[in-house]
């Protein structure tokens, strides 16, 4: 019987004498724990890091929630798994395609390959959008495979998510889209969860809502961390072996009056180079842009015809407030991008600037605070903390949020 299997070139051990659970606790950049330690809001979080770590991971570029998201439940960036945004730019059609069918996953994910060898998965997601590509794969016939979003725990069926009447079960009702309840939904389902279906890999993962308006030691996102605490009393426990990171951190990108700093990207090139056809792609938008107005800090540029690249990229490099521009080859190299599902430059602004396309495509009417968003450099810095302490990096070894689950399942594994 085999005891160890490769899943996307990591080694993983197939017998758990530990349950596994992983959270994604989505934009928390790390101050905001620290802002709620410093307010004694998170004694459950304090005793686990006391038994384990906090560390310092780096997430995958760009950092945005969908790539991140599927780096996690694959172990691997996005040159591997495709996933690079939540759309791209697809040449050959000339179309802006949505990257949430699970057609554009090009690597299994942790989950399809460990309920394959017959382990128990548990995954809940805070928006639908990631459901259907975290769920690919799974087997929800074998009562072995519960899959759902908060967003839609009213439709989920024993055939699509391995469990039906999820509002019942968990007494609550379906929580706004955009809202802290979102978040505390995945929470109380994922205890629930535990104690009854009693997954061995259980993921949870949260959206950054409150991230997005509220800076690090806010009232609301003390609450929020206040409440999360809460939720890892109930999670931890010997029994388990427990990852929580994020899928990017968060940074302000407001000016001092409160307006986004914010660089709009295809006004400057459609204005400075009339004679070179050029489409800058923001991979941030998405059906959700109440809360961001799809300004992040990452950017890819389409060209027509390539003979003026080098000026366009000229042109972004003088802009102020851009931090990093490279061609596809470069940048693919240095991020681990897919290089078919990448345009033909890639920029990055600074830790407080914005990109956006062209300011008339925004509409931030309902963007009430001041911006704080994600996607570039800056947002790449994550909390990695573990109720554990065997984490041995060598040297020059980085680690990844994406190595979640290889640290978890290695720790919970019999030969450890
Ligand atoms: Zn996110």
């Amino acid at each position: 019987m085999i005891d160890k299997i490769n899943i996307n070139n990591k080694i993983y051990p197939i017998k758990l004498k530990k349950n596994v659970i992983v959270i994604c606790l989505d934009g928390s950049q790390k101050e905001y724990f620290e802002s709620a330690f410093k307010e004694n809001l998170m004694p459950n979080l304090k005793k686990l890091i006391d038994q384990g770590l906090f560390l310092l991971a780096q997430s995958s570029i760009p950092s945005f929630t969908n790539p991140n998201n599927i780096s996690i439940v694959t172990g691997q960036p996005s040159s591997v798994h495709g996933i690079c945004g939540n759309f791209f730019f697809d040449s050959e059609s000339q179309k802006e395609v949505m990257m949430n069918d699970p057609k554009y996953l090009r690597a299994p994910t942790i989950f399809e390959k460990l309920n394959k060898e017959g382990l128990k998965i548990a995954c809940v997601t805070a928006k639908d959008k990631l459901q259907t590509l975290l769920g690919s794969g799974l087997n929800f016939k074998n009562k072995k495979a519960i899959c759902f979003s908060a967003e839609k725990s009213n439709i989920a069926s024993e055939l699509k998510n391995g469990i039906t009447n999820v509002n019942d079960w968990l007494q609550k009702k379906v929580p706004e889209v955009y809202s802290q309840e979102l978040s505390e939904f995945v929470m109380a389902a994922g205890v629930k969860l535990l104690n009854e279906f009693k997954p061995d890999i259980m993921y949870l993962s949260t959206t950054d809502y409150i991230q997005h308006k509220y800076k690090p030691g806010h009232l609301y996102a003390n609450k929020f961390y206040q409440m999360f605490d809460y939720y890892i009393g109930l999670l931890n426990s010997k029994k388990s072996s427990l990852v929580i990171t994020a899928d990017h951190g968060m940074k302000s990108k407001s000016k001092k009056d409160g307006s986004p700093n914010a660089i709009y990207l295809q006004d400057i090139l459609s204005d400075k180079h009339k004679n070179d056809s050029t489409r800058v792609i923001l991979p941030i938008t998405d059906p959700y842009v109440v809360h961001h107005g799809a300004l992040g800090s990452y950017a890819t540029v389409y060209l027509k015809n390539l003979s003026n690249i080098d000026n366009i990229i000229k042109t972004i490099k003088n802009i102020e407030g851009i931090f990093e521009v490279l061609k596809k080859d470069e940048a693919c190299h240095k991020y681990h991008l897919p290089h078919d599902r990448t345009g033909d430059i890639v920029c990055m602004s600074d830790e407080n600037m914005a990109i956006g396309s062209s300011r008339k495509e925004h509409d931030l009417t309902n963007l009430k605070e001041p911006l704080r968003s994600h996607g570039g450099v800056f947002e790449r810095e994550v909390p990695f903390i573990t109720n554990f302490k065997q984490i041995k990096l060598q040297s020059d070894q980085k680690l990844y949020n994406y190595d979640a689950f290889y640290y978890a399942m290695n720790n919970a594994g019999e030969n450890l």
